[in-house]
């Protein structure tokens, strides 16, 4: 267990961060953020931080000498880097969880491979091995994505037929990629599971997801699917995090096809975008729980207190927020980010129903 007074190391220092430090406050823990930017909008709120890229051994080595425990809330953070740190202090969760989530062919491959399924894919290095793979999972609608590095649907292209293939491959870099079959899905729902160092876990109430342009756009909790299907999906997440020893959150997305079938489409070893309605209509937050995961705390109760709609604020959304300001109801999270973009996450709405 990380007493309290201790200093837990996060690195990244995105919105994700900044709401684990704001988190681990409350819990009487002190925050020190690694990041290369300056403009980390995580250091605002934290206690200490460093600015170093992360390959810089010597900052990385002072890092984890300054810090009990270290964790991460985004992916593309080298595997070199975590495993450098672990030589050097606690890791959570293991790098070999963030190894399978950095990559979507060994992502998919592991998940099939504990017998859960995906939307049938097949990995791309070439335009042969694009044309095979677009037969193999039966031609028809599919999309190609890059294996690594892709968020928010950026990576990505549909495919309608087999006579833009060469056109795409041609219009992107797709040669480390995965192409994968177009799922005409119902709905999309997230679980985010919660696991300890004892092994014992525990699941959030499934949101129900929307996206827009391939990013997040509202997340509504609780979500209109049947109790079944809400506990096969908290079983499979915890399914996933019991076979990759998990200590921290697990965030499993899924397809939920119209034959009321669950196939999980990605996950992430954090705290998620899709769980960010906790922090205003459940007993414990995401971010609360999850430094609950990684300091070895007794979690807290997951219950619904709100029917929450999450709404994210999205590039120049963000100048609109000022309008929920005086309602009660529109819980408004906005992350300091210093220059507003277009597709660039900047806040979000916690709408009270
Ligand atoms: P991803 O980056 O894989 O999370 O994809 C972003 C969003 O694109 C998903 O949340 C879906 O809305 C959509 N999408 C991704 N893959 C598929 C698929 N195989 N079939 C249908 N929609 C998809």
């Amino acid at each position: 267990m990380i007493e309290k007074g201790s200093v837990i190391g996060i690195i990244g220092g995105g919105q994700l961060g900044r709401m684990t430090a704001e988190a681990s406050a409350k819990l009487g823990y002190k925050t020190h953020i690694y990041c290369p930017d300056p403009d980390s909008p995580a250091f605002q709120v934290s206690d200490l931080h460093t600015i170093a890229s992360y390959e810089d051994r010597d900052s990385l080595e002072k890092f984890a000498d300054s810090v009990d425990v270290i964790t991460f809330e985004f992916e593309n953070i080298p595997f070199d880097t975590l495993k450098f740190l672990e030589e050097h202090a606690n890791v959570r969760p293991n790098p070999k969880a963030l190894h399978i989530t950095q990559n979507r062919v060994r992502e998919k491959s592991f998940v099939n491979d504990i017998g859960i399924k995906t939307a049938d894919f097949a990995a791309v290095t070439s335009l042969s091995e694009l044309e095979e793979g677009y037969k193999k999972i039966g031609e028809g609608k599919a999309i190609i994505k890059t294996c690594e590095l892709g968020y928010d649907g950026k990576g990505q292209a549909r495919i309608e037929n087999a006579s833009q293939i060469k056109e795409i491959w041609e219009g992107s870099d797709f040669s480390n990629a995965v192409i994968e079959k177009f799922v005409p899905f119902e709905k999309e729902v997230s679980a985010i599971v919660a696991r300890g160092e004892d092994g014992k876990s525990l699941c959030f109430p499934v949101a129900e997801n929307m996206h827009k342009d391939g990013i997040l756009d509202t997340s509504k909790v609780p979500a209109n699917i049947s109790k079944e299907l809400e506990e096969k999906a908290k079983e499979i997440a915890t399914k996933m995090a019991d076979e990759m020893d998990l200590i921290g959150l697990l965030a499993v997305e899924f397809f939920v096809t119209k034959e009321g079938e669950l196939l999980v489409n990605e996950m992430a070893p954090r705290p998620h975008n899709s769980g960010h309605w906790s922090m205003d209509g459940c007993e414990t937050s995401q971010f609360e729980q999850f430094v609950r995961a990684v300091c070895g705390l007794e979690f807290g109760p997951v219950g619904i207190t709100n029917k929450v709609e999450m709404k994210n604020l999205i590039g120049f959304d963000v100048e609109k927020s000022q309008e929920f300001i005086g309602d009660k109801q529109a819980k408004l999270h906005i992350y300091g980010k210093k220059e507003t973009r277009k597709g660039r996450k900047m806040g979000h709405i916690n709408f009270i129903k």
